[in-house]
């Protein structure tokens, strides 16, 4: 049988603020340990913004702006992967079933080596999907620029989808 199979990226980044212990510092669906964390409308998570956001181009349904506005008092303090869980479900709605998430998050400290497969098995869990299918990569930008001076994260996915021709 022939499949569709179809690609697409998500990028995303949130400014690291002083707010504890109001926000913690979650990336994946994961809190970290960090005395700063990031900052934005919903939990600011920016690696599940960017797997998010990987999916709905995969499937053509626009980004993350708007199906959560920032305007909309629903999504403030939002639980990431609640919105991660909304979007696996109109990607599965609209035929497509997905088979691989790969990421990257780029933080200058704390050190995620100890929280990365935490966060793929976080990620998995609301794709649904096994987690041998999911990758969560972490970096640093060394020093250099914005995210390398700790002022913010990055967070960048790529995710593959596929449905019968
Ligand atoms: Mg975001």
């Amino acid at each position: 049988m022939i499949s569709d199979v179809r690609t697409g990226i998500g990028w995303d980044s949130h400014r690291l603020v002083d707010d504890r212990p109001e926000r913690p510092l979650i990336l994946g669906g994961v809190t970290i340990d960090s005395p700063l964390a990031l900052d934005g409308h919903s939990d600011a998570d920016v690696l599940t913004h960017a797997v998010i956001d990987a999916l709905l181009g995969a499937a053509g349904l626009g980004d993350i702006g708007e199906h959560f506005p920032d305007t909309d008092e629903r999504w403030k303090g939002a639980d990431s992967i609640a919105l991660l869980a909304h979007v696996v479900g109109l990607v599965a709605d609209a035929g497509w079933r997905i088979t691989a998430v790969d990421s990257t998050v780029v933080l200058e400290r704390p050190k995620l080596s100890p929280y990365k497969a935490a966060m793929a098995a976080r990620l998995a869990a609301t794709l649904g999907i096994d987690v041998e299918r999911v990758n969560v990569k972490a970096t640093t930008a060394e020093r250099m620029g914005a995210v390398g001076r700790g002022e913010g994260a990055v967070g960048q996915a790529v995710a593959t989808i596929v449905r019968p021709a």
